[in-house]
Parts: C-alpha cells; structure tokens; sequence
C-alpha cells in the first residue's frame, strides 16, 4: 500500500515551481480573474480514502472536465447509438478548431473536443427535460457535496464570448447533426463548463471511473464496467487535445484537462485523482498539472499496460 499523503507532499514540492509557468487562460475574461498562484492536489481511492494537498477548499470552474459526465449521462440514455454523432478519435488539432468539422462534414473527433461535448449535449437535451438540473444533481450526489453551484458570472461571460462554439453548433446544424435550438444547447453546455467544485469534490465526481462504473458517494452504478473502460480508453486517446500522446507517454493514464488549469486523471481499479493550477501551456493543459501527474505516475512507477 502506497503512502499517498507522502507522495503528495513530494509531488507538490516537485511541482510549485512550475506554477509560475504558463499563461491564464484569458480568452473567457471571468476566467482571467482567478489567482493565478494556485496549486490543489486530490486522489481518492476506490475504497474510499482521500488524500489531498495545497489549496483544498478554494473552488473552481471545472471547464472541459465537465464533457466527460456529459459524455456519461448520454450514454446511460443512447448506448451505442451516440457514435452514430461523434466519433472516437484522437482529433489531433486545437479543442476548439472549426476546420476538421468542415471536411468530415458535421460529425466530431471526438466527444472531449469542444464540438463534440456540444452535440452530446444536443443529444442529452433532447432526452432530458431539465438538463442544467440533472447535470448540477449528477455532480452533487457523486462529489458528496449537495450544495454544488454553478458559478454564474463564468457562464455569462462564455456565452457572451461564444462566437467560435456557436460557429461548431451551427455548422453541425447546417450539416443536419444538430437538433435542438442551439443557444438553448450552449447555455447548458456553458453551464456545465461553469459547475464549481474543489479538488477533492472533483476527483470524488470521477472516481467511478477508477471503480467499474461504480459511485461510491452517490451508490449508483453510472455505467457498466465495460462502458467505463471504453470511456477510459477514449479519455487515454484524445482527453488531453493535441497531448494526449505526450500525456500518454508521460503520465500513462486515462486523462481530461480543461481551461482552468483543472485535470483529472484514473488508476483503473486504484484510483482517481484531481489536480488545479490556473497557467496552461499553448494548448491549454496546466503546466504544474501535468507535472504533478507525471511526477505521481513516475513515483509510484505506474503503467497500464
Ligand atoms: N468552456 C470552454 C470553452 O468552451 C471549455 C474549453 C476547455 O476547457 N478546453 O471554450
């Protein structure tokens, strides 16, 4: 059994430093405005031991993290039939690039990239009558914290700044893969970039995804076993953008970033584990993220294969 508190304080030393590298995300002006300085560090385990490190208690929006519960909650509706709107692959351009949908005619890489997270809440929408509520619930009772909120300001300042994802949802509509109204499609999906969590609430939210499918917090079974490993493999191929290979090589774990500076990463059948620290790198990974999670992946000398 590893020391995991010890790991932590290791990785958090081996990593403050890089939290001065990078740039804030400022193309969401509320997002700008955040301490910049920040460094939390969470890991929850399958049998129900947190751990955790730096600045805890301070929330944040989870931005892209949120695309995979919306990619859960739409295939516990869809199953299979969702693939027939979004692909599985690797996109291997930036995660909120318009020309690859242009040439493979409205239907999305994949669902992490911004398109695709936006036409799977196209098909969440048609299938669910409050969708902004069922996504908060899903995070309330699966983080343990029945008071989760959307942060309002981050969520008016993208949907006043939405002109590229309107663009994607517009195109998916011209190409007939898009069924709803597409600004009520993008208030929600702004909504769900927007959630709050902390870090310990956020890798409790995902630890199903370490545990066959299983929520401990909220006793549910999410997805099936083998969902939860397909979900794991698309998460290990395109959940970092444009990195994922060097994640993959990195870290060796299935990932998801997102433009806070929030990353989530999953030991299967261990653990999951939650990482935030605002300055991203050009393609919009947290720079000190990524190095806690290569510097935990190295220390506990871990590999999926
Ligand atoms: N809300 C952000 C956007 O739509 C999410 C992008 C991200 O985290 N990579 O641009």
């Amino acid at each position: 059994m590893y020391q995991y508190q010890s790991l932590l304080e290791c990785i958090e030393a081996h990593s403050r430093p890089f939290v001065a590298q990078g740039a804030v995300a400022n193309y969401i002006p509320a997002l700008a405005e955040v301490d910049p300085d920040r460094f939390s560090m969470a890991l929850v385990t399958v049998d129900g031991q947190v751990f955790s490190i730096g600045d805890t208690h301070t929330r944040f929006t989870i931005q892209s993290v949120s695309k995979v519960m919306t990619l859960t909650l739409a295939l516990q509706r869809y199953g299979e039939s969702l693939w027939e709107r979004v692909g599985k692959e690797p996109s291997g351009t930036a995660f909120n690039s318009i020309t690859q949908l242009e040439f493979e005619k409205g239907i999305p890489r994949n669902p992490f990239i911004n398109a695709g997270a936006i036409v799977t809440c196209d098909a969440l929408y048609s299938r669910v009558s409050a969708p902004i509520h069922s996504m908060l619930e899903a995070f309330r009772t699966q983080s343990a914290n029945a008071k989760v909120i959307i942060d309002k300001k981050v969520a008016a300042s993208e949907y006043e700044h939405r002109h590229r994802n309107a663009a994607l949802a517009h195109l998916m509509k011209s190409f007939g893969n898009f069924d709803n109204h597409v600004e009520e499609v993008l208030k929600a999906y702004f909504s769900y970039c927007a959630i709050e969590l902390n870090v310990i609430e956020l890798a409790k939210a995902y630890s199903y995804l370490s545990n066959h499918g299983f929520c401990q917090y909220s006793n549910q079974q999410l997805l099936s076993s083998r969902q939860t490993k397909q979900l794991n493999s698309l998460l290990f191929t395109s959940g970092l953008y444009d990195a994922a290979g060097d994640f993959a090589y990195r870290v060796g774990m299935p990932g998801k970033s997102g433009v806070s500076g929030a990353i989530i990463a999953v030991a299967p059948g261990r653990f999951t584990v939650a990482v935030q620290s605002p300055r991203l790198d050009k393609i919009g990974n947290s720079v000190a993220g990524i190095e806690a999670l290569a510097k935990l992946s190295e220390l506990i000398d871990f590999n999926a294969f």
